[in-house]
């Protein structure tokens, strides 16, 4: 496909960022070329409809803060809601969290009660998969909440760190771009 190859060529590499030894993928440069936007959504949207042609899906839920970029795009092509998980603190009202440990330290990740119901059919979206801790924090809420996970979806997955594996059982997960 064209357009991953052209999604691939934009992602920036910062080696040492934000720490030595970290190389960092940049997404923020496909946003200087707004048609790879497009790219991106359409390629998880069209992925998602040729896996899943009879599903309907009720809301797709972003990652603080990179995964806000696609997912408001995405849940508008589905005509879903777009659901924002986020970090402890930040969302009013009552919120359902759920603790995940990072490589230093833990982290707390919540949603808003009201933003979804029992049984809706999501999808959960961010930019990067790494040792797969945030994402695997955003499917254990979403299972608590008794939300139906379809799939999940990344711009790119570092391979190497074998997140994948780190998601609950059963999970689908779907990547655009894959660095060892
Ligand atoms: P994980 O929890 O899988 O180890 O890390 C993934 C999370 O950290 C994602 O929310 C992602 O935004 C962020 N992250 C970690 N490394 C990178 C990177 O190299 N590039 C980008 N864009 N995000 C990263």
């Amino acid at each position: 496909d064209p357009r991953i190859e052209a999604i691939k060529a934009r992602i920036q590499d910062f080696p040492d960022f934000p720490k030595p030894g970290i190389l960092f993928r940049d997404i923020f440069p496909l946003f200087q070329h707004p048609s790879l936007c497009h790219d991106v959504v359409n390629v998880f949207y069209e992925h998602f409809v040729s896996k899943y042609p009879s599903t309907k899906v009720d809301a797709v839920l972003g990652l603080d803060a990179r995964g806000f970029l696609f997912a408001p795009l995405l849940a508008e092509k589905f005509r879903a809601n777009f659901v924002a998980v986020r970090k402890k603190g930040k969302l009013p009202g009552k919120v359902v969290s759920c603790d995940y440990t990072l490589e230093y330290g833990s982290a707390e990740v919540e949603i808003q009660n009201h933003a979804v119901s029992d049984g809706q059919n999501v999808i959960i979206v961010d930019d990067l998969l790494a040792t797969g801790g945030t994402m695997n924090a955003a499917c254990l809420l979403a299972k608590k909440l008794k939300l139906n996970i379809i799939q999940c979806q990344c711009v790119i997955a570092l391979t190497g760190l074998n997140g994948e594996k780190k998601l609950p059982a059963g999970i689908d997960f779907y990547s655009i771009v894959q660095y060892e």
